[in-house]
C-alpha cells in the first residue's frame, strides 16, 4: 500500500512515522508513506497556499490550486473535469465534518493500494476542493483540532498495523478491542503478587479452555459496563 500525505507542516510527521510499528512496516516493504509539503505546489514564489474567505469572516481558507495541483502530480491523473473514479484509490481528507472513525472503517481502507491524506489547517479547505477532489471525509472526534496532521497520523497508525505481515502476531490485532463488538479482555504479567495483589488463579492454571472462556466473559463484561452501545450492536448482529 501507498499513503501519500499532504500537509503543510511534513516535519511533524517524521518523529511518528519513523518509530516502532510504522518504520518497520515501511523497512518490510509492506507500506510506503509519502509526505508532500503543500507549499511546493502553490505556484508563487511566497508559497502562499491560503486566502480570505469570500464574503468575509474570520481566519484563511486553503485555496483550491495547490491542492490539486499536488494531488494530480502524486496521482499522474486529472481531477475535475476529468476525474475518474479509481476503485483501487481513495483521496481522504481529515474534517470535524467527517464521518467519526471506528475500527470497521480501518478494515475497509485496507482494500486501497493507495490512498492521499489530506491534512488542512486554518478555517478548512475551498469547498470546491471538498466537492470535486475528495472521495472521502474522515473525522477523528467530535472536537475541533488545530489541524489534521494529527488526525492523519492516527488514521495511519491505526491502518499500518493491521495490513498482514505488520504485527507479527496477526492474533493479537485480531482479537483487540472492537473485534466482533468487544472490547479487550483484562492482561496480567509478572510479578504474580504485587502489593498483596493476585493475578487471577486460572490465569496461572495451564488450562487454556479455561482461561479462554475467562477472557471471553471477562471481555463481555467490561463491554456491557464500558460500552453498552457495543453490545447492542452485537445483539442486532446476531
Ligand atoms: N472551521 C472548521 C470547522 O468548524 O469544521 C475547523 C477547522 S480546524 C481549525 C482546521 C483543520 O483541522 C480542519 O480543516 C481539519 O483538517 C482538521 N481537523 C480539526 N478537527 C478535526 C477532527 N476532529 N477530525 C479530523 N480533522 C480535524
Amino acid at each position: 500500500m501507498i499513503i501519500d500525505i499532504i500537509t503543510i507542516f511534513p516535519n511533524m510527521f517524521k518523529p511518528v512515522l519513523g518509530e516502532s510499528i510504522i518504520k518497520r512496516a515501511q523497512n518490510k516493504g509492506l507500506v510506503k508513506i509519502n509526505i508532500y509539503d503543500l507549499r511546493d505546489y502553490s505556484g508563487n514564489i511566497h508559497k502562499k497556499i491560503d486566502s480570505p474567505a469570500f464574503g468575509g469572516g474570520p481566519g484563511m481558507v486553503l485555496r483550491p490550486e495547490p491542492v490539486f495541483k499536488a494531488i494530480e502530480s502524486i496521482l499522474g491523473e486529472s481531477l475535475y473535469p476529468h476525474k475518474k473514479k479509481n476503485s483501487k484509490k481513495n483521496i481522504v481528507f481529515f474534517t470535524p465534518q467527517g464521518k467519526i472513525l471506528v475500527q470497521k472503517d480501518i478494515k475497509r481502507f485496507l482494500k486501497y493500494q493507495r490512498l492521499v491524506l489530506l491534512a488542512a489547517r486554518y478555517e478548512g479547505i475551498d469547498e470546491r476542493i471538498r466537492k470535486y477532489a475528495i472521495d472521502e471525509e474522515v473525522s477523528i472526534g467530535d472536537y475541533v483540532l488545530s489541524g489534521g496532521e494529527l488526525p492523519a497520523m492516527v488514521f495511519v497508525d491505526a491502518l499500518v498495523r493491521i495490513i498482514p505481515g505488520v504485527v507479527s502476531s496477526r492474533e493479537s490485532v485480531l482479537r483487540e478491542s472492537f473485534e466482533n463488538n468487544l472490547l479487550d479482555y483484562p492482561h496480567y504479567t509478572k510479578p504474580r503478587e504485587f502489593r498483596g495483589l493476585k493475578v487471577p488463579d486460572v490465569l496461572l492454571s495451564g488450562d487454556h479452555k479455561k482461561i479462554k472462556e475467562w477472557r471471553k466473559i471477562r471481555a463481555y463484561e467490561i463491554t456491557k459496563l464500558k460500552r453498552p452501545d457495543l453490545i447492542e450492536k452485537k445483539r442486532k448482529q446476531t
